[in-house]
């Protein structure tokens, strides 16, 4: 009987699911993935096995009535049929935000879950639709055990100093803090190099998650020390269609002088700027490389341009730096992109291999750089899943 974890990453339109294989003598093997896009509009669901076979491909009718526990349903209807007697041990979720005190994967329970809601207000793009999962699954299956693994966990060993706001000090106490999100992308990046490259991983490290969200970490000793990203999914880097960085002056004019209301605000600053809206032809970054039009080699540029200086703030908030990784869609496969910022952070002592990094080698830095460059492919779903499992105490 095939034993496993099912782990579930819950969008305000998308539901992702991985089911790794549990077997006592090695790592999560994962035996399928999936999801369902376009909830609420047009939902599709497509899951493939782990060698790419596709097991489902349907376009649903009725959209008005699919939601997270109709999707649920399709998910374990789908494992019943295609993995005869497997048994799921537990489900693991992807929770943006743990707020201040949920500093580690934890076993849910119902008064887990109303706190879990409850901080809705502080990731309300994201953490209404990951309870809505977790309460599907608990009305599905109630007696299966569920995990919750934060985002925000992985950066909660910052000091007060890094999670600080300029603002009046109540502030930080009712919460208005830097929390800091891709956590779990930087533990899974980070227990790679510390596996592969312990010596690397002891040292002053940055990681740059950069994909359609994008974000960067400072990490000493495997501890996250500092990161781009605060109090929401919003602040540092520029990504996809987020602004990044933004002086909070321009958010009080565009209400004020521009007469935009609250809703206009969040959608220009989550859906219509950063790649997007600076180049207004796509948030898609192979897109913008293969375009020769003027604005997508400003978005192009402006991009690197937020990573450096968020590199150059990093790398100052542990007095230096040794290494850099890159991670997600746009860091573990543009050649070019990781090129240019680079070259940019000769400064810091880093010297690239060309070759190593077009190949998308491992290590992409020359023998002489004093600060090595790495591309390390991250893992969410991995790293949810092997929570999940020492949460169970498998
Ligand atoms: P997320 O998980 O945040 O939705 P991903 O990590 O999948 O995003 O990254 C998506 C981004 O990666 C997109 O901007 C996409 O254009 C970019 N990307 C994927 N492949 C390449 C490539 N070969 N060259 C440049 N960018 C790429």
């Amino acid at each position: 009987m095939t034993k496993a974890i099912l782990v579930l990453n819950t969008g305000s339109s998308s539901l992702k699911f991985s089911v790794f294989e549990y077997d006592t003598a090695s790592d999560l093997h994962l035996i399928a993935k999936g999801q369902v896009e376009g909830i609420g509009n047009a939902p599709h669901f497509l899951a493939k096995d782990h060698h790419g076979q596709i097991l489902a491909d349907e376009y649903w009718q009725d959209a008005a009535s699919i939601d997270h526990a109709h999707c649920l349903l399709a998910i374990a209807n789908l494992l019943r049929t295609k993995y005869l007697g497997i048994k799921l041990l537990g489900v693991g979720h992807r929770v943006v935000h743990g707020g201040m005190h949920y500093s580690a994967p934890i076993l849910l329970t119902p008064g887990i879950i109303n706190a879990l809601d409850a901080l809705s207000p502080l990731a309300p793009l994201h953490q209404p639709h990951n309870v809505a999962a977790i309460r599907a699954v608990a009305k599905a299956m109630p007696e299966m055990p569920q995990i919750a693994c934060f985002d925000t966990a992985f950066h909660r060993s910052q000091s007060e100093i890094n999670q600080l706001f300029g603002l009046p000090y109540s502030c930080f106490e009712r919460g208005i803090r830097r929390y800091g999100f891709h956590g779990l992308s930087y533990e899974y990046v980070s227990s790679v190099l510390q596996q592969q490259e312990p010596e690397v991983a002891a040292g002053k490290v940055v990681i740059a998650h950069l994909g359609n969200g994008a974000s960067m970490c400072a990490i000493q000793n495997g501890q996250s020390v500092a990161s781009s990203m605060g109090f929401t999914a919003l602040d540092g880097l520029m990504m996809g269609t987020r602004a990044g960085r933004l002086d909070a002056g321009v958010v009080l004019y565009l209400q004020q002088q521009e007469q935009l209301d609250v809703r206009q605000v969040e959608e220009l600053l989550y859906k219509r700027s950063g790649l997007l809206g600076l180049s207004g032809i796509s948030s898609d970054m192979r897109v913008l490389l293969a375009s020769q039009e003027p604005h997508a080699q400003l978005a192009i540029d402006y991009f690197v341009h937020r990573i450096s200086s968020e590199l150059g703030s990093l790398a100052a908030s542990m007095g230096g730096l040794d290494a850099l990784v890159f991670s997600a869609g746009i860091g573990e496969n543009s050649a070019i992109i990781r090129q240019k910022v680079c070259e940019q952070a000769q400064w810091l002592g880093i010297e690239l291999d060309h070759q190593a990094n077009k190949a998308g080698e491992q290590c992409i830095s020359s023998m002489n750089s004093p600060t090595s460059v790495w591309m390390i492919p991250s893992n969410e779903e991995l790293m949810i899943a092997r929570h999940t499992r020492k949460q169970l105490g498998l």
